[in-house]
């Protein structure tokens, strides 16, 4: 059976690493990119006789996500220890929520990525906090490996969804939009290259949609969309070789390795480690309260899906959508165009072809955009009112980007303004069709479609200031009349 007949079944575990100041279960301040070992303290090295409490900003922040994913929160849940040994993790267990985390449920709903049409819908097993883990340096060539617990005991969620994804694409863009509302929601950074969200892809295959599912196994440490939809794919490629050949798939935790485009095998179901889970003994179940809660709810944001559908009653497509809410700062500066009075779709063209355009080529952000929301709203209205052509609009905008100045100014500046004075239009239309007496005969003669070159010469004549709807109207009645040969 050929590859693409086969379907894959794909379900992620995402880490998001809460932008709190301190960590989550001590007062010690975390912030990435500090001096190795700054950031410690007695919790986080694991010293005899500390506590662990929890930090109510990453509750709080977990809370959003719970309530912008519609999850139900629970109003008792329960940490846990996970052990193992590993250099990084000084007090030899992680504290994180097996049994009961405080969010079951919940759904994303992201536009299908292969034809940008209806929304999927990917459902949530589950999200908890953790704790994370520090980092271990391995210095190539000099036979060195080395520890740096700053990261130790920062703030993680884990976001488990079902396994409703059916390709690579479908994860990526999940993930994508876990991003945007991770983002929306201001309480991580959520970036791959970072660290700041990382994510474990499990993957099985099938026949058929409806066969029941098939034995999974853990790609560890995807750390960019590129390699998340690659990782996939290679693990799809082996799982389909490995049953075409004969053999079966075990469930296995993988690597992937970028390199060779391949995944492998760290260890297999028998080899996991026994992490003897049992309830954290120094801290009582978290309690969450329905004051809390509605408090929390209270401050949400529109979030992205919401705000596709605003737009998408606007008249805007899907995919235009799409990319007008994939960032918060460009979806406000949107709303902001809208609320200067311009028609969504000029809008929504301006500031994603345009402006965009400009700002991509430039590396620059929208928050960094030296066009205001006002400035597109008024270049619109410049256009749709006659005073400039839409030829005349593209350099007016160049000037305000450049100059960060309004449209209307510019115009009056340097002379956009269209002439539609009808005096003016004719002689210029009298001129054209005096120096070019051969193309008027052929016209005469029944060649109509020269009415477009002598618009041209007007056009060209003024600047390309003229009307143009003007000088059609003005032009018709000067020409000849003839029906067409
Ligand atoms: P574990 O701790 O064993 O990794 P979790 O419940 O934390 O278990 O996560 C299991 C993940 O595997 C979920 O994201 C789920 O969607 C996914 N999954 C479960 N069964 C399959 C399957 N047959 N194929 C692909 N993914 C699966
Ligand atoms: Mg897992």
């Amino acid at each position: 059976m050929p590859i693409q007949d086969w379907k894959p079944v794909i379900g992620l575990e995402i880490h998001c690493q809460l932008k709190t100041k301190t960590k989550m279960f001590t007062s010690c301040g975390y912030k990435a990119g500090e001096d190795p070992n700054t950031q410690t303290d007695a919790y986080t090295l694991g010293l005899p006789g500390t506590l662990p409490r929890p930090n109510q900003t990453a509750i709080e922040y977990g809370l959003r996500l719970g309530l912008a994913l519609e999850s139900e929160l629970h109003e008792e849940s329960r940490f846990a220890r996970k052990h193992y040994f590993y250099p990084d993790l000084p007090k030899g267990y992680q504290i994180t929520q097996s049994d009961h985390p405080y969010a079951t449920g919940g759904t994303v709903r992201f536009p299908d990525p292969t034809d940008h049409g209806e929304a999927l819908t990917v459902r949530l097993v589950r999200i908890h906090f953790e704790e994370d883990a520090g980092k271990n340096l391995h210095l190539v060539g000099d036979d060195v490996s080395l520890v740096d617990y700053n990261r130790a005991g920062a703030p993680l969620l884990e976001i488990v969804s079902e396994p409703d994804l059916r390709s690579a694409a479908e994860a990526s863009a999940y993930m994508r939009e876990l991003r945007t509302v991770i983002r929306y929601l201001d309480i991580s950074d959520a970036n791959m290259e970072e660290g700041t969200m990382r994510c474990d892809a499990n993957v099985s295959i099938r026949r058929d949609d409806d066969a029941p599912y098939g034995t999974r196994c853990e790609i560890k440490n995807l750390n960019s969309f590129k390699f998340l939809e690659q990782a996939i794919n290679a693990e799809i490629r082996r799982q389909v070789d490995l049953i075409e050949g004969g053999g079966e798939v075990i469930q296995s935790t993988m690597s992937y390795d970028p390199g060779r485009d391949q995944t492998k095998v760290m260890r297999t179901k028998e080899e996991a480690a026994d992490y003897r889970y049992f309830p954290e003994p120094d801290m009582p179940p978290l309690e969450i309260s329905e004051a809390w809660i509605d408090s929390v709810r209270a401050t949400l944001p529109e979030l992205p899906h919401a705000r596709r559908e605003r737009y998408g009653a606007l008249g805007l497509s899907i995919y235009d959508a799409g990319v007008l809410t994939a960032e918060g700062a460009l979806a406000d500066f949107f709303d902001a165009v809208l609320a200067a009075k311009a028609p969504a779709k000029k809008a929504c063209n301006w500031v994603t072809v345009e402006l965009l355009g400009r700002l991509n080529g430039d590396q620059r952000g929208i928050e960094d955009s030296p066009v205001s929301p006002e400035h597109v709203a008024e270049l619109i209205a410049l256009i749709d009112g006659g005073t400039i052509s839409g030829r005349s609009a593209k350099e007016v905008f160049d000037k305000v980007y450049a100059e960060s100045t309004s449209p209307q100014a510019i115009v009056e500046r340097d002379g956009y303004a269209q002439v539609s004075d009808a005096g003016a239009l004719d002689a210029a239309i009298d001129e054209v069709l005096a120096a070019h007496p051969k193309q008027l005969a052929q016209y005469a003669g029944g060649k109509v479609a020269l009415k477009g070159f002598f618009v041209g010469q007007v056009m060209k004549k003024t600047r390309g200031q003229a009307n143009p709807q003007m000088v059609q109207e003005l032009l018709a009645a000067k020409l000849p009349q003839v029906s067409e040969s």
